[in-house]
């Protein structure tokens, strides 16, 4: 009989764990919604919704890799690593448990209303897509507040796109993009200025008190930085206030700030058989294990652990600095910036291409079937 595998929340690495896995093991995805929902590029979910959902929202039947694969739609409530079973509330509200021989932990974050754990079927996401992207498209005079990559993202695309409107964005720094190469912010504070984006550094701003910025608001913006009131039709909170989903992980899993405590494996501390990557893993400082490879790591890993062969298993490593395309497709390319401060350019006759069906439908996700 098959060993069996549970992959514990089924987004983008979670889903990326599976297709590396292989067809050696029997495999259970299991998260709340029917189909991938992608957390990335939140600038082009916001102000092309439909070209966003062509690549980023896609049915797991679509996936070679997942033939065979069991997906299970439904939260996890507990997992018990005594009996090696995790309870899934499905979405009828019933109960059910699965076995596992080993069980990847791949929750992720929840933040602002783009990532969560809600239990949701396919037109609600359409929907909320489509009204989110609705509400700033009809906003004249944009505030976008948060200066990491979605904040970025979404101010360049904004303003680009929509030369019309008046795009602020605030930031508590000097520049964006905290934790990327110095060579690499300045880059992008020149892309977000040629964009034509209005950029207020050194602004923090006050999150109203109970407010977890997982929608837009309409209200005058405080700064805790000193500077005057700031009125906005809308403001995007892109504060990196994440909550990590972590209501179903044993307390000995976590770490203080509620992430799972991972070895250099990608496992989790003092158990053999569970393995956490993406968000929720604190495998590094910036967590970064999602755009790191590390749902490859794992499936080389876990196949070793099952195996027999834990002295096969490889180390994980991260670059000092984050790295990523930050902005998405612009109208000369897809830019990609790298840990050491350098950065490359797929120009844009190459993206339908070679960079959408070689590199990522090919290469990442091993085979896409068609719509
Ligand atoms: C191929 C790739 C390229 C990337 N490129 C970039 C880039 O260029 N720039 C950049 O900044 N970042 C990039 N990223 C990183 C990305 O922004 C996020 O880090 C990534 O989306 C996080 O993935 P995740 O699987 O941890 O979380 P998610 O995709 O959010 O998945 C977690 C899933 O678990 C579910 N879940 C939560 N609780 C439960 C529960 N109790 N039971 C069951 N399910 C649950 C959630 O609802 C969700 O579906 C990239 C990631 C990938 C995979």
């Amino acid at each position: 009989m098959k060993k069996r595998v549970v992959i514990a929340g089924f987004g983008d690495t979670g889903l990326l764990v599976a297709i590396n896995l292989g067809k050696d093991f029997d495999i259970v995805g299991i998260g709340p919604k029917p189909c991938l929902v992608s957390g990335q590029e939140l600038g082009m979910r916001l102000t092309q919704p439909k070209a966003w959902k062509k690549d980023y929202l896609m049915p797991f039947s679509r996936y070679k890799q997942l033939r065979g694969v069991r997906t299970l739609q439904g939260l996890i409530t507990a997992i018990d690593p005594r009996t090696t079973t995790v309870t899934v509330r499905l979405h009828d509200d019933s109960e059910q448990v699965e076995h596992y021989d080993a069980l990847v932990i791949s929750s992720g974050v929840t933040n602002g209303f783009w990532r969560n754990n809600v239990l949701e079927n396919t037109d609600s996401i359409n929907q909320n897509t489509d009204r989110a992207s609705q509400q700033l498209l009809q906003a004249q005079l944009v505030a976008i507040i948060g200066g990491g990559a979605t904040g970025a993202s979404v101010a360049a695309n904004l303003a680009a796109r929509c030369p019309e409107k008046s795009v602020y964005f605030f930031f508590s720094e000097d520049q964006p993009l905290p934790g990327y190469h110095p060579k690499v912010r300045n880059s992008a504070e020149q892309h977000l200025l040629d964009a034509g984006v209005n950029l207020r550094p050194n602004h923090r701003a006050v999150i109203p008190d109970g407010f977890q910025c997982d929608r837009f608001t309409t209200e005058p913006i405080a700064f805790s930085s000193g500077q005057d009131d700031f009125n906005a039709d809308i403001t995007l909170w892109a504060v990196g206030k994440m909550t990590p989903n972590n209501d179903f992980i044993p307390a000995d899993m976590l770490n203080d700030n509620g992430f799972v405590k991972t070895d250099p494996f990608l496992r989790v501390d003092g158990y053999d058989n569970v393995f956490a990557v993406g968000d929720i893993a604190a495998s590094d400082p910036h967590r970064s294990s999602a755009r790191n490879w590390g749902y490859r790591l794992l499936g080389h890993n876990i196949h070793a652990y099952l195996d027999g062969r834990n002295i096969s298993m490889k180390r994980y490593e991260s670059p000092r600095y984050r790295w990523g395309s930050i902005f998405g497709v612009q109208g000369d390319g897809l830019r990609v910036f790298q840990p050491e401060g350098s950065s490359f350019r797929f120009p844009n006759w190459t993206i339908r291409t070679l960079l959408f069906p070689l590199a990522v439908r090919t290469m990442i996700y091993k085979g896409i079937h068609k719509a």
